[in-house]
């Protein structure tokens, strides 16, 4: 049975203090989840995010890392440095790293290697674009970018792989893609997937839809079978906000 997860993706927001107002608020409210809940903080807050949430079955994650295994790269984060803390999960491939970072698929290929080689697990964030959509190339839009950033990796690495589908035009701007739009781009991930790893992997992966999910929607795109779960963004800054999505499951 795969895992269905909500996942909030912070981004640059909240400082030290908010980190911990926020996860004691999400603690308090939280009851009993059918789903693995994830947070990822910004990485200065990491550690007091750890420290907080202990017994608390919620999963710490990072936003990003180098990929090398350490060095001089001026204002990077490397593998080590984040398993040492107890951050085993990392988002890579979000749509802002592609966009405002320039990382390339390759560059993303090299880091889920790093990861791999650590053993952490990554959600693997991609999408197409608006433009890509409209001439409807998303589908082989999707096909490259699984195909370039993890269709290297071994099948044995694929338990370490939660798939996160965002549409980049319903990234913070409160259009989402409809339950059958993520339905029909998850189908299409999951059959991809069995084709190049076989039924079991296919099976087992877990995919989250991402892109303007909020309590109101949740529920209706996570009823979709081969939808698993969220990465939410502005939805995952207010506990109770949160906590619907969460409980959606
Ligand atoms: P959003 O962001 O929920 O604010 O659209 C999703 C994401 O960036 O992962």
């Amino acid at each position: 049975m795969r895992k269905n997860i909500v996942a909030g993706n912070w981004k640059m927001h909240k400082t030290n203090s908010e980190t911990v107002a926020l996860l004691q608020e999400i603690i308090t409210k939280n009851g009993t989840p059918n789903c693995e809940v994830i947070v990822a903080p910004t990485f200065i807050n990491l550690k007091t995010a750890v420290d907080t949430v202990v017994g608390k079955n919620i999963t710490v994650a990072a936003q990003n890392m180098h990929q090398a295994e350490g060095g001089a790269f001026t204002g990077e984060i490397a593998a080590n440095m984040l398993t040492d803390i107890g951050v085993n999960t990392i988002i890579l491939g979000h749509s802002e790293r592609r966009a405002y970072f320039h990382e390339t698929d390759a560059l993303l290929a090299s880091k889920v290697d790093t990861a791999m080689k650590h053993e952490m697990r990554v959600i693997f964030c991609f999408g197409e674009e608006l433009k890509d959509r409209q001439i409807d190339n998303h589908f082989n839009i999707v096909e490259y970018q699984l195909r370039d950033g993890l269709f290297h990796l071994e099948k044995k690495d694929w338990k370490n792989i939660v798939l996160a589908y965002e549409p980049v035009w319903a990234i913070g701007t409160g259009e989402t893609a409809s339950p059958e739009q993520a339905q029909e781009m998850h189908k299409f991930i999951r059959d991809l997937i069995a084709k190049v790893y076989g039924h079991d992997v296919a099976d087992e992966v877990t995919i989250l839809y991402g892109g303007s999910v909020k309590p109101d929607n949740a529920k209706e795109i996570f009823s979709k079978p081969d939808v698993d779960g969220g990465l939410i963004g502005g939805a995952s800054l207010k506990a109770d906000d949160f906590l619907a999505i969460v409980n959606a499951f």
